[in-house]
C-alpha cells in the first residue's frame, strides 16, 4: 500500500499545506481519502490521475475536505483529452450519513450546478455509498471499515490490504471508537489541528494525540490536518508524542509519501 499526501493543512493554506486529501494505493484500487480545495491540481502535479480513481472517501462535509467533488465529478464525464466520454469509469463515493442530500442539494437542486447531473448525467457513473457505523465494505481486496467520529457526524475509515492496514482519522476530537478501529494499525493517519493552548472546536491537540497513540500503538503516526499555527512549531508536536509512545512519527506537508 502507497500513501501519498495531498493536502495536510486545513482551510487557511501555506505554502506546505492545503485543504484535506490523501491518495492511497492498494493494488489496483486507487483511493482518495477526502477532497478538498486544491487536491486535483496536487495530483496533476504528481503525475497521479484523477480518470484512474477508484473511489472517493469522505470524512465529512467541511469545505476543507470536500471543495473539489465537484470539479472531479465534472472531469470524469470527460477523456484525459477533455473530449466528452460516452462510457466513463465508474466512481464510487463512500461518505457519512447525508452524502446524498449533500449532492442533491448542491448539484441535482441547484440551478447553478444541476447541469452536471442533465448534461453530464454524473449518476450514471457514480455510485454513492452512505457508510453505517462499524460498516465493512470489501473490494479490489481492499477491506474498508467506518467507524464514527467526534466531529459534525463525520466517520473516520481503516483500510486493510495484503496483510498491512492504515487507519484516517479525517476531523475528530478525541474517540474512543476510532482508538478502537485503530488498535495495532501500521500507519496511523490522525488530525492535529492545534497545539494544545489554542484547541477550538471539535479537533485535537499534540496532547489529545499524544494520548491515542499510547492507546493505539501504531507502528507510524502521519500527523495531518495542521492549521497555518503549527508551522516551525512541528518539532513541539513531535517531542509531546515521542514522550508518549516511541513510533515513527511523520508530520505531513503536501506530498509526503510512505510504502506501508
Ligand atoms: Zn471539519
Ligand atoms: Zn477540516
Amino acid at each position: 500500500m502507497r500513501l501519498i499526501v495531498l493536502g495536510a493543512g486545513s482551510i487557511v493554506p501555506t505554502p506546505y499545506r492545503f485543504g484535506s486529501g490523501h491518495y492511497v494505493e492498494a493494488g489496483e484500487i486507487k483511493l482518495l481519502l477526502d477532497c478538498g480545495p486544491g487536491v486535483l491540481e496536487k495530483m496533476r502535479s504528481l503525475s497521479l490521475s484523477p480518470f484512474k480513481l477508484t473511489a472517493v472517501l469522505l470524512t465529512h462535509f467541511h469545505i476543507d475536505h470536500v471543495s473539489d467533488i465537484f470539479p472531479l465529478l465534472k472531469l470524469r464525464a470527460f477523456t484525459p483529452e477533455g473530449l466528452p466520454n460516452r462510457s466513463p469509469d465508474e466512481l464510487r463515493i463512500f461518505g457519512p450519513r447525508g452524502l446524498k442530500r449533500f449532492l442533491g442539494t448542491l448539484i441535482d437542486n441547484n440551478e447553478f450546478f444541476s447541469y452536471v447531473k442533465t448534461l453530464m448525467r454524473y449518476e450514471s457513473y457514480t455510485s454513492l455509498e452512505e457508510v453505517e457505523p462499524w460498516g465493512v465494505y470489501e473490494f479490489g481486496g481492499v477491506r474498508l471499515t467506518s467507524a464514527p467520529a467526534k466531529h459534525d457526524g463525520g466517520v473516520a475509515y481503516r483500510i486493510d490490504f495484503g496483510g498491512v492496514s492504515l487507519v484516517y482519522s479525517g476531523d475528530t476530537a478525541y474517540s474512543e471508537d476510532l482508538v478502537k478501529l485503530a488498535k495495532g494499525v501500521d500507519v496511523l493517519v490522525h488530525e492535529c489541528s492545534f497545539p494544545h493552548e489554542r484547541i477550538v472546536g471539535q479537533h485535537v491537540s499534540e496532547v489529545e494525540l499524544a494520548r491515542i497513540v499510547a492507546q493505539v500503538r501504531p507502528e507510524t503516526v502521519v500527523v495531518t490536518h495542521l492549521y497555518p499555527i503549527w508551522e516551525g512549531e512541528e518539532h513541539k508536536l513531535v517531542s509531546t508524542l515521542e514522550q508518549s509512545y516511541r513510533c515513527r512519527v511523520v508530520v505531513a506537508r503536501n506530498g509526503t509519501e510512505l510504502t506501508i
